[in-house]
């Protein structure tokens, strides 16, 4: 029978709930249990494709096609499970099931109450996430107390009474000089007990350690034991928190907590990435996008943080805004490789394009990621065919020259709008760079976009050099683009969803060996 681990925030949101849910799951999978990890977000969305990025973080694509929010990434990243969409839970699913059973009168002429019927559909859901590991680990997004999460408490106060529960609830601890404050903590935990759920675990964010006199009062007020009080510091990288985690002996008061024979965690490959983090010569990376908020890039960030440690560099990150690009093409400055992210829309994209170009004609290591594969298109036909209004039909709808179109203009199986969503093949051709890069020639990749390269002009794209080694074989969709004698590589999918921190994406470590070679050549 499956345990859950049900990861709740207190006091205030964003201190970490997911980087906590994700490394419970990665020491839990080092002890040698099959984990799955669920996110339950309180907000009305069906899913979070339709958030914006600029609101809400990146969204991340799952392998089904899943879209989902940053959180499923640190899920992934920190246990190497391939999460699946069903693993996304919102109110606006829910509710949409429970609305649609009823029209269906699967409910039998009852009247559809939030309990049993709303609550059952949560449990309902849980139950299936868990039917095949031993330990799901569901994160409640949002704060204990907030009006959208309610229902959800109280599901998991019933999955309590019903099955094997760990409740680990995360406070957050101001200090005021060097004092750390639990009274927001008690009143969290009050808050909790009010909804019928007491925490098992409570683990304190702050930016030290928790003191030994915080832990004791934690333990009176909370009624948890002092062991039971874990430490959330401040660390120097995000990976080392399951280490921290497994210092506090978190593995082992669950285990015990649901009478289990304790196990310890096998955590010396995962050790050996830590100690790795960030060592070695800087390379700067440039990462010409458009940015509102920190996390808009999060996946792309990791990647580059795990190929670093696989080539022994530390790359330091250069936030370059695009539409800081169009006004001043020189404020790109000294970098040693540059990434061109994915995006959608008009803003910024003529500064990308003008970064691509110093890219390409300074011999600049480039990886241009989705919208940026699209972009480079645009700027070789203008600047190498002499086609200078070139452009994605995205961007105009009216120029004469369309090198990127539609997809579904491309084929006709396919209804109009449809986003390309998901893990798909891509076939390499033998001799490419790419498939030296991979070091094979069929690789798996999530995609997200709705536009693609318009095959009317591949041919004389590929005479003027800019060539095209790799395609999706179901779909003819063109994937790859690169130049012969230089790292300019273009790729219409994501592979930074891909890179794991013991399993580095071959692009990105493609991408940081390029530019360290040229910083010493
Ligand atoms: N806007 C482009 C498209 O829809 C690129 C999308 C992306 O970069 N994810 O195809």
């Amino acid at each position: 029978m499956p345990s859950y681990i049900i990861v709740t925030g207190g006091v205030m949101s964003g201190i970490g709930k997911g980087l906590l849910a994700a490394s419970i799951g990665r020491l839990l999978k080092s002890c040698g249990y099959k984990v799955a990890l669920t996110k339950i977000d309180p907000y009305v969305n069906t899913d979070a494709g339709t958030l914006s990025p600029f609101e809400h973080g990146e969204v991340f694509v799952l392998d089904d096609g899943g879209e989902t929010d940053l959180d499923f990434g640190h899920y992934e990243r920190f246990t190497n499970v391939s999460i699946t969409k069903n693993h996304s839970i919102t109110t606006g699913q829910v509710f949409g099931q429970v609305i649609e059973n009823e029209r269906k009168g699967e409910y039998l002429g009852k009247t559809i109450q939030i309990i049993p019927h709303v609550t059952g559909e949560i449990k309902k859901r849980l139950r299936e996430n868990a039917k095949d590991v031993d330990f799901l680990i569901a994160e409640i997004g949002g704060t204990v107390g907030d009006i959208e999460g309610i229902t959800f408490m109280e599901a998991v106060r019933q999955l309590k009474k019903e099955d094997k529960v760990v409740n680990v609830h995360l406070t957050f601890l101001p200090l005021t000089g060097i004092d750390q404050k639990t009274k927001p903590t008690q009143h969290s935990v009050i808050e909790m007990r009010r909804m019928g759920v007491s925490p098992d675990l409570v683990v304190g964010r702050c930016s030290n350690r928790l003191t030994e006199n915080t832990k004791r009062k934690i333990s009176l007020f909370c009624s948890v034991e002092e062991e039971e009080v874990i430490s959330d510091p401040d660390l120097s990288n995000i990976y080392e928190l399951p280490l921290a985690l497994r210092d506090e002996g978190v593995h082992r008061i669950i285990q015990k907590k649901l009478g289990m024979k304790v196990k310890e965690p096998e955590l010396g490959e995962w050790q050996k990435f830590v100690d790795n983090y960030g060592k070695g010569p800087e390379v700067v990376v440039g990462i010409v996008g458009k940015y509102a908020r920190g996390d808009t890039y999060l996946s792309i960030q990791e990647a580059i943080a795990h190929a670093g440690v696989a080539t022994r560099v530390k790359p330091v990150i250069k936030w370059i805004d695009c539409e800081e690009v169009e006004k001043n093409p020189g404020c790109i400055g000294k970098i040693d490789c540059m990434i061109t992210p994915g995006g959608f829309g008009n803003r910024g994209a003529e500064g990308k394009i003008i970064g691509i170009r110093q890219a390409r004609t300074h011999k600049i290591p480039w990886l241009g990621l989705c919208f940026g594969f699209q972009l480079a298109v645009v700027e070789f036909a203008r600047n190498e065919l002499g086609l200078k209004q070139a452009n994605s039909t995205e961007l105009d709808p009216t120029t004469p020259d369309p090198v990127i179109i539609p997809h579904w203009e491309a084929r006709h199986d396919i209804m109009e709008g449809t986003m390309r969503l998901g893990s798909m093949k891509v076939v390499l051709e033998e001799d490419s760079r790419m498939s030296k890069i991979y070091g094979q020639t069929v690789v798996h990749e999530r995609h997200r976009h709705r536009y693609g390269l318009n095959p009317k002009y591949g041919e004389s794209l590929q005479q003027k050099g800019l060539i095209f080694t790799g395609a999706c074989p179901e779909d003819q969709t063109i994937e790859t683009l690169e130049l012969p004698d230089q790292f300019f590589i273009g790729v219409q999918f994501h592979p930074e969803l891909k890179s794991r921190p013991t399993r580095p994406h071959p692009l990105f470590v493609g991408l940081l060996k390029a530019a360290r070679a040229r910083q010493q050549a």
